[in-house]
């Protein structure tokens, strides 16, 4: 029954005809729902992926002279596309990656909101005009396309990442090669599917401008290691970033890292409780616990911790685990056996530390028995223990009392990652001391919203070990293009900068 209808999900996705035999494709596509092997798919071999960083640089060469806002119109029309296509795509995320239907509608949605807002900025791409000192003179400031684009993505976010970052490169002017994660490959040939569509149907559009590389680390290594290759924007664990980080910087290339997070959010005593719940357990347990942006670390004022405990202990723990495909469903599955293991060990370490934790077994899933499904867990702590420190990709949320705000934002500060952070407070000197220099060091805070689920207007990323970068909105285009200082002089004279006499 399920072989049969995995299949009409690929087939409606265009993606049924991927694939051939195992022993020439050697990457088994799965489902994490029941385990099963959708299709095998071949992986690019070395020198295939060298051929493609040339093309992609021959493709840079013409799409840099093609206007922007002809650029930005090639992004609109492949978001008409999305648009058409919405609920196949959003039930291949939820075949593929595990997500119920309205996240994975979600997801697709945000691939729309940042085409859109791509289109928007292509015609936006603004320099400064500066004072010059020198008189005749002219001081600017120009952007100017950066060059082929990699694009390394996690499993988690199979669409959106990539076109984050895929609708700004190519309003940019830049070409982009997609190497996906190998935990979702389907997601990504379906997009890949659609942009060379909409590209065969645009004149001015070279055939190598958007190319996709499926393989695993290896494919994503060779990548960050090529010269030709002017930015690499990676998204994944910190491990990762870190390689990656290491290799580019060592050829003086550009990195845009979105990398690990292990955000928290604090409760105080003024917070509105039942808002603060309904945020914290789908911060918690949205995605199964494996969004970049998962809430894993709850500070709470001791006044109110008992209130709510009880009623986030009830709550977690009688979350709907099952099939996505299911209506009612809330929490799908972990992505694979590694998750659960790494979930299990990390409720261990914490057991092992006095910790009391509520729920995190595993669920018996009819039909979906080679599938991984876990109760979200409750951790509860007296004090911070080692593994609180790591990000474990999965629903467990820790919680610990604070008695001080100054001793509760230090906490959360404490972890070496810093992407996502919220308070909740109807304090106003709360919330702006949260927000200040003197609070959360984070890329993200929030205030009465929960650490997920960020819209695509922002710029999105993290400090510390999250790795430095943004994308998607504000001026995170800047990292796609290269800024050029021009001085144009037109007096007729030589006068020199800083009043130098050279003669
Ligand atoms: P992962 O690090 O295992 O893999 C991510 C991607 O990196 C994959 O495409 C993989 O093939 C590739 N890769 C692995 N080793 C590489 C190497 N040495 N060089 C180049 N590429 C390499 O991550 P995952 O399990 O797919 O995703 C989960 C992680 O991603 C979590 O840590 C999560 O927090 C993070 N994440 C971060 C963001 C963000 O925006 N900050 C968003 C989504 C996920």
């Amino acid at each position: 029954m399920s072989g049969e209808r995995w299949r009409e999900v690929l087939q409606a996705a265009g993606v049924a005809g991927a694939g051939g035999d195992a022993a020439s494709h050697p990457l088994p596509a799965r489902t994490p729902i029941d385990g099963s092997v959708l299709v095998h798919l071949r992986i690019a071999a070395a020198g295939e992926i060298s051929a493609a960083i040339s093309a992609a640089r021959s493709a840079f060469e013409r799409w840099r002279t093609v206007p922007a806002p002809r650029r930005g119109e090639l992004v609109r029309r492949f978001a008409e596309r999305v648009r058409a296509e919405q609920a196949a795509l959003a039930a291949l995320i939820t075949l593929e990656a595990g997500k119920i239907p309205a996240e994975a509608a979600g997801e697709v949605q945000e691939v729309v909101d940042v085409c859109d807002f791509a289109c928007g900025l292509s015609r936006q791409l603004q320099g400064l005009t500066l004072p010059s000192e020198r008189p005749g003179h002219h001081l600017l400031e120009r952007w100017h396309p950066l060059g082929p684009v990699a694009i390394i993505t996690a499993f988690n976010f199979p669409m959106a990442v990539w076109a984050w970052n895929a609708a700004l490169a190519l309003v940019c002017g830049d070409s982009i090669l997609w190497k996906p994660s190998e935990k979702t490959p389907l997601c990504a040939l379906a997009m890949h599917r659609l942009l060379e569509q909409t590209l065969a149907e645009f004149p001015e559009a070279p055939p190598a401008l958007a190319q996709l590389v499926i393989g695993a680390g290896a494919a994503g290594a060779q990548l960050a290691a090529d010269p030709r290759v002017a930015l690499v924007s990676a998204t994944g664990s910190t491990a990762m970033g870190r390689q990656v980080a290491e290799t580019v910087a060592a050829r003086f290339g550009r990195s845009l890292l979105e990398l690990g997070g292990n955000n928290a959010a604090i409760v105080t005593p003024s917070a509105d409780l039942d808002q603060a719940l309904r945020a914290v357990v789908f911060a918690a347990a949205g995605t199964a616990g494996q969004r970049c942006t998962t809430l894993r670390r709850l500070y709470v004022q001791r006044s109110v911790r008992e209130p709510l405990v009880a009623r986030l202990r009830a709550s977690l723990v009688s979350m709907p685990v099952g099939n996505p495909f299911t209506p009612g469903t809330l929490v799908g599955p972990l992505i694979d056996a590694a998750a659960y293991e790494r979930m299990q060990h990390a409720l261990g370490a914490a057991r092992a530390a006095g910790a009391a934790v509520h729920g995190g077994e595993r669920v018996d899933v009819p039909d979906c028995r080679s599938g991984h499904y876990v109760r979200p867990a409750l951790v509860e702590l007296q004090q911070p223990v080692p593994v609180l420190w790591q990000e474990t990709f999965a629903p467990m949320l820790y919680l610990l009392a604070y008695d001080s705000l100054a001793e509760a934002i230090a906490q959360q500060n404490a972890a070496a990652h810093g992407l996502s952070s919220a308070i909740f407070t109807n304090d106003l000197r709360e919330a702006e001391l949260f927000l200040s220099a003197r609070g959360s060091d984070c890329g993200i805070a929030n205030v009465n919203c929960g650490t997920s689920g960020a819209e695509i207007g922002g710029a999105f990323g993290g400090e510390k070990e999250t790795g430095g970068g943004r994308e998607s909105g504000s001026d995170a285009w800047k990292s796609y293009m290269r800024r050029q200082t021009q001085t144009v002089n037109y007096s007729g004279e030589l006068p020199l900068a800083q009043g130098v006499r050279f003669s």
